[in-house]
């Protein structure tokens, strides 16, 4: 039992969030000054099933949490009902509309498809503590952040993946049975 406690303990949440070392940083979204086409283009070049949203890409504090479904309906429904909605109108997250330079077009304010209060662990949180957040609240994904910047995510199937890697080398533990 000692030794498996001190097996368990020893991934930690930095070992399991994407982006792994070396890979590009993690695909997010500013809570305000992106445009409509930006964002259509992350959309397009991505398959990410959410992306977190940061005060700004220097301060990397997360705002909130924007699922691709909501994303798309949103940009989509901003496009077919609302006046003035193009290309190259600002998208924010923010409650009041950023200030523009004049004659810009139409502001597009997605606030009310973000997830406020998104899950975070710290990049130094255990696995094991993570994996029984994810079985208690039932997560879909989880933020990783270091002193409050954000880091990485991790999603449910990074947990699965994460389970049957433990499963393998330690095919007698309890913890994940
Ligand atoms: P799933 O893990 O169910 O396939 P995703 O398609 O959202 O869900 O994620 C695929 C992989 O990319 C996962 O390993 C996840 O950690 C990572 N990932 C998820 N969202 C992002 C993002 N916005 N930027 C970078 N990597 C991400």
């Amino acid at each position: 039992l000692e030794a498996k406690e001190e097996f368990t303990h020893r991934t930690l949440a930095m070992d399991v969030m994407r982006p792994r070392r070396n890979d590009p940083p993690l695909t997010s979204l500013t809570q305000e000054g992106m445009k409509v086409e930006d964002v259509e283009t992350i959309i397009n070049e991505t398959t990410y099933s959410g992306f977190p949203v940061v005060v700004s890409k220097e301060s990397q504090r997360l705002v909130g949490f924007v699922l691709r479904r909501d994303l798309i309906i949103s940009i989509e429904n901003g496009r077919k009902r609302q006046d003035g909605i193009v290309s190259t109108s600002t998208i924010y997250f923010t409650e009041h509309a950023p200030v523009q330079p004049p004659n810009s077009p139409a502001a597009l304010k997605l606030r009310s498809v973000l997830d406020l209060s998104p899950f975070t662990v710290t990049d130094h949180t255990p696995m094991e503590i993570v994996v029984d957040i994810f079985r208690k609240l039932g997560l879909r994904q989880c933020l990783v952040t270091h002193n409050g910047r954000l880091l990485g995510i991790i999603t449910k199937k990074d947990i699965l993946k994460h389970i049957a890697q433990m499963a393998n080398q330690d095919p007698d533990s309890i913890m994940f049975n």
